[in-house]
């Protein structure tokens, strides 16, 4: 009937309008590499914010004592203590999830910090055998914050926009150390922070704990971002003393990359203009875990108005924003079952569709598989961007040098289809240099990491 051929057609668009074809992804990839130099030139230099972040060192392995970590960046926050045993590695850990309450998340800067501040004593007070902290020591806390900052040093940074969700006016330019601080003062929590880190940076520095071919860490989360080692005098814009090690640590920022090879849609910009933060975070917008489900619900939206897929009238759950999320896309996308009953379960849980037909399971899974795709081919083609501007895209003669990239999130985790797919990308980009460029999930190194720069840079060392 003229319904499906409708429907056939906005599939057929969509597909067409996602395209990555290799080609593309390359100009993708070289307009990334391209970017990097110009963020690392100058201040303001590229919509790559190409931040110092102040860790010139790596972990070693020879940290030491009990350090604690807190991780705020989604949905939800994490503190995490642990018990460094220098060269006999990490001796004991222990870590809490506590969820955000959504309207603090649009509310006042003191609120927040406040409900962190209780949360980690709490934490805190639990603190049994197995830690030990030295007499008349202070604890000291590694502070994820996946938010773009710009450092002062180490240990204090100005908070320069929301992402992902978060929007707290009063926050941005202030020192989010600082804020933290106050609200540990407030609580009565004893304890300083020696580090602040961005989560790339955390899971850099904990990937490259466990493994020294560690050169670059990327999140694909709610958001998505990337971190690597630059060589310190590759960044003009530096204008301190160059690093003992020669070496600095640089939070890209990626998901506010932007190039006219980006393959976007009208469902992309009608999501964009009518986000929390229009005209910014676009890279982020067609990969990360927060985006994923809402484009999906968009097509679908189109679908039902104009090829009444879901019979005469709109289901009206399907017109929120945000109600599909993308861990029911995964789960829709990865139905196995002939006749995708989880895509009909979903359908009806979540859009109150009762009865749906085989006919629209099917492409409802195939709009899935094509922004999931998308998203992980554009994803892939970043990493290359990378290796790129590092000079290991390519073999060099009687040479195995190997690239290891720590990758964490909860959708690279989770989402099998969408990480199997940003894998072979990358095979299929690298060509023969991809034996030596390894792709290691760094399960909440993150969290270690920050804790590990705290003990590197403790205040009793
Ligand atoms: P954050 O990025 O908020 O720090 P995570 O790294 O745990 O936290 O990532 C959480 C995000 O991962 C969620 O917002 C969601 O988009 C995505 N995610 C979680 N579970 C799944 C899943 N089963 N399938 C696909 N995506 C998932
Ligand atoms: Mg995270």
């Amino acid at each position: 009937s003229g319904r499906w051929a409708k429907a056939e057609a906005i599939l057929r668009e969509l597909e067409e309008k996602c395209g990555t074809p290799t080609a593309k992804l390359r100009q993708v990839a070289d307009a990334m590499t391209v970017e990097m130099h110009a963020g690392l030139a100058s201040e303001g230099g590229s919509k790559l914010k190409m931040l110092i972040s102040y860790v010139d060192n790596l972990p070693t392995g020879d940290e030491k004592g009990l350090f604690y970590a807190l991780d705020l960046g989604g949905t939800n926050f994490r503190v995490m203590r642990v018990q460094l045993g220098g060269k006999d590695g990490i001796l004991k850990q222990e870590f809490e999830e506590v969820s955000i309450p959504p309207h603090l998340m649009v509310g006042s800067s003191h609120e927040l910090f406040d409900f962190i501040a209780a949360a980690l004593a709490k934490f805190v007070a639990t603190e049994g055998e197995g830690f030990h902290l030295p007499p008349g020591r202070q604890r000291e806390l590694g502070f994820t914050f996946s938010f773009p900052v710009r450092q002062l040093s180490l240990a204090s940074g100005t908070l320069i926009k929301w992402t992902k969700g978060f929007l707290i006016e009063d926050a941005v330019g202030e020192d989010v150390v600082g804020e933290l601080t106050k609200a540990m003062e407030r609580v009565g929590l004893d304890m300083r922070v020696t580090a602040l880190v961005n989560d790339t940076v955390g899971t850099l520095a904990g990937g490259r704990y466990n493994n020294p071919d560690v050169i670059a860490a990327v999140i694909l989360g709610t958001g998505t971002n990337a971190a690597y080692v630059e060589r310190a005098h590759a960044i003009p814009k530096w204008q301190g003393l160059l690093p003992k090690s020669g070496e600095m640590v640089i939070n890209m920022e990626w998901g506010n990359f932007r190039s006219s090879h980006l393959p976007l849609t009208e469902y992309d910009q009608t999501l964009d203009a009518e986000s929390l933060n229009p005209g910014e975070q676009i890279f982020e917008k067609l990969i990360s875990g927060m985006y994923l489900g809402e484009i999906v619900r968009r097509v679908l939206c189109r679908m039902a108005e104009e090829a009444s897929f879901f019979g005469d009238t709109i289901p009206p759950k399907l017109k929120v924003p945000f109600i599909l999320r993308t861990p029911d896309m995964s789960a829709m996308h990865h139905d196995t079952s002939p006749d995708l009953k989880v895509v009909g379960s979903k359908l009806k849980d979540i859009l109150e569709v009762p009865n749906s037909s085989l006919k629209m399971r099917k492409i409802i899974v195939e709009i899935c598989n094509i922004v999931a795709a998308r998203g992980a081919r554009l994803s892939a083609a970043g990493i290359v961007g990378i290796l790129k501007k590092l000079g290991r895209d390519t073999v060099k003669e009687g040479e195995k040098q190997r690239s290891v990239i720590a990758l964490d999130g909860g959708l690279f985790e989770h989402y099998t289809k969408f990480r199997n797919c940003m894998e072979s990308t990358l095979k299929e980009l690298l060509g023969d240099v991809a034996e030596n460029i390894v792709v290691e999930h760094s399960n909440d190194g993150s969290g270690i990491g920050a804790a590990l720069l705290a003990a590197s840079h403790s205040q009793y060392l």
